[in-house]
């Protein structure tokens, strides 16, 4: 199944367009998003029962984040072999957490104004949580996931690096979390520990991997954070990126206004954010 954000209300993705789910449900679940990750074992019981709703087609600019209003957002720093590689760390022990303060968050299409410095792209895996998580196994760790969405953990590297290191606040001006187009639940996937990502920049491919090559697998991601806190439905992890950052690059090379981000993942789509000025 495939859940997206239509201007604020849960929408299943289906062939034409999308079907909205407080109305095929009567109001039992909906039209808010956080609401359906409250109750996403309820909900999910009856989705896929629902394709046969009204189906009313869906227009990009309508998409909001897959989950707006998360109370927890995790960043994961230096997990993709490749990408520890570039940037001359050692592959860590222990996934490096750092938050993406959620009001980062914009939808797929937004546009986002980029502020003074240095602003970085990284495509990234994202993972909604549907059941609450404490002290989850790997082995368990699929059941806690609502579903998968691309991201782009947007980094101004000059604030980021500042006064040590302030990743939660160099990765959390406003629009720095465009998610989307939609979630897509894991069974949907051939192997969800195995998908094609990347990004372009007008057309010119900037990261190109896989998510196999992650330091920490999502179910791993998971173990490690419910280890130490309780994870919640609808909470959001940014698996972190891939090599092909602007910052490793020689020279090192950032976002412009004018260009346009592409970012991709196999078996979940795409989705374009417009760069602007402040
Ligand atoms: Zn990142």
């Amino acid at each position: 199944m495939k859940l997206a954000n239509l201007d604020g209300r849960a929408t299943i993705v289906v062939d034409g367009g999308g079907i909205d789910v407080a109305t095929a449900t009567g109001g039992r679940f909906g039209p808010d998003l956080p609401a359906v990750y409250d109750d996403w074992t309820g909900f999910r019981a009856v989705a896929d029962a629902l394709g046969s709703g009204t189906v009313a087609p869906i227009e990009e600019h309508e998409l909001g984040p897959p989950s707006p209003r998360p109370v927890q957002v995790f960043g994961i720093g230096i997990n993709y072999k490749a990408h520890a590689e570039e940037t001359g760390a050692d592959l860590p022990a222990r996934p490096a957490t750092f938050t993406k303060f959620p009001t980062c968050l914009t939808g797929p299409f937004a546009e986002v104004a980029l502020p003074e410095g240095m602003v970085d792209w990284e495509v990234e895996l994202v993972v909604v949580i549907g059941r609450r998580a404490e002290r989850v196994a790997e082995d368990d760790a699929w059941n806690h996931v609502a579903g998968l969405t691309i991201g782009q953990d947007l980094s101004e590297r000059g604030l980021q690096f500042a006064a040590g290191a302030q990743f939660s606040l160099g990765k959390s001006h406003p629009g720095f979390g465009p998610t989307g187009p939609w979630l897509v639940t894991p069974d949907e996937l051939d192997d969800p520990n195995d998908l094609a990502l990347g990004c372009a920049i007008d057309g010119e491919t900037v990261q190109d991997a896989r998510t196999s090559d992650m330091v920490f697998d999502v179910p791993r991601l998971i173990a490690e954070l419910s280890s130490v806190l309780s994870l919640l439905p609808g909470d959001v992890i940014f698996t972190g990126t891939p090599s092909g950052v602007g910052i490793s690059r020689q020279p090192p090379r950032f976002l412009q206004p004018g260009q346009e981000l592409e970012s991709w993942i196999e078996g979940i789509g795409r989705m374009r954010t417009r760069l602007v000025a402040p």
